[in-house]
């Protein structure tokens, strides 16, 4: 069985670097883009067995995004985990209603953003 995919949407570098240092870590296959746009493009080349969606993104935010890739049928069965920071209260049920099937908080806890990704794959696995 190959590595886990996962496709990290995140405009923020720093944010970026840390996600994609902590998911290697566990070994999975990460790549990256920083806007909706890209990732629509990147999703034509390859599909994910996850996606991370920052919400606050430039442009297109990653709510609208989600909704965007739950109504492809190229992209709906991927699972899709929100991040997004503390200070936005009442997130939580608008990315549930947007169609994620998770929410992560940033600044990033290494062990309960490890646990999110892990339970959003696991979700995913049984589906198959
Ligand atoms: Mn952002």
């Amino acid at each position: 069985m190959g590595a886990k995919r996962i496709l990290l949407i995140e405009d923020n570098a720093v944010n970026r670097r840390l996600a994609q240092f902590l998911l290697k870590s566990q070994g999975y296959e990460v790549w990256e883009v920083g806007s909706a746009p890209e990732a629509f493009a990147s999703l034509k080349e390859r599909q994910p067995d996850l996606i991370l969606m920052d919400i606050q993104l430039p442009g297109m935010d990653g709510l609208t995004a989600t909704r965007q890739l739950k109504g492809d049928p190229t992209t709906r069965d991927i699972p899709v985990l929100a991040v997004t920071s503390y200070a936005m209260k009442g997130d939580e049920a608008k990315a549930f209603e947007a169609g994620c099937s998770g929410y992560v908080t940033k600044p990033i806890d290494k062990t309960l953003f490890l646990e999110a990704v892990a339970k959003a794959l696991k979700d995913r696995e049984r589906k198959d």
